[in-house]
């Protein structure tokens, strides 16, 4: 058996996390190093390792990860000023916990492109 991620910790409590939502399928908890006033991670409860790793069992789980997304953007009043969402995939993506999160960035107005 691989071993556990950071992220299935969080999930299985084993270690903290300032948890802000929860449901069946998904997670979402603050980042430890936040990039913008909020800076949240909505990750789903099956462990699936990165973007490459979805398949098409798991579309109704990605499309709810974005769902929750604008959830928490309405309850927490920044829908309508807008936000931004990514996935990092692998090395040249940024990806350095290899289980599958949405960020969730809001609280200011993002550049683009992101480099
Ligand atoms: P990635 O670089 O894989 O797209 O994003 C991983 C994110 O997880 C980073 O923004 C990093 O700050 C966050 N992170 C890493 N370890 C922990 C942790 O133990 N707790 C929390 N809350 N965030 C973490």
């Amino acid at each position: 058996m691989t071993e556990k991620t950071i992220f299935s910790k969080i999930i299985d409590r084993e270690i903290p996390a300032d948890i802000v939502y929860e449901d069946e399928v998904a997670l979402a908890f603050k980042d430890l190093n936040p990039q913008a006033p909020v800076h949240l991670l909505i990750i789903p409860k099956k462990a699936i390792a990165s973007a490459n790793d979805i398949t098409s069992a798991d579309r109704e789980i990605i499309g709810h990860l974005h769902w929750v997304a604008a959830q928490i953007a309405e309850r927490d009043g920044f829908a309508a000023d807008g936000y931004r969402t990514v996935m990092n995939c692998n090395d040249n993506g940024g990806q350095t916990v290899y289980h599958i999160h949405l960020h969730l960035l809001a609280g200011k107005a993002f550049g683009w492109p992101p480099y």
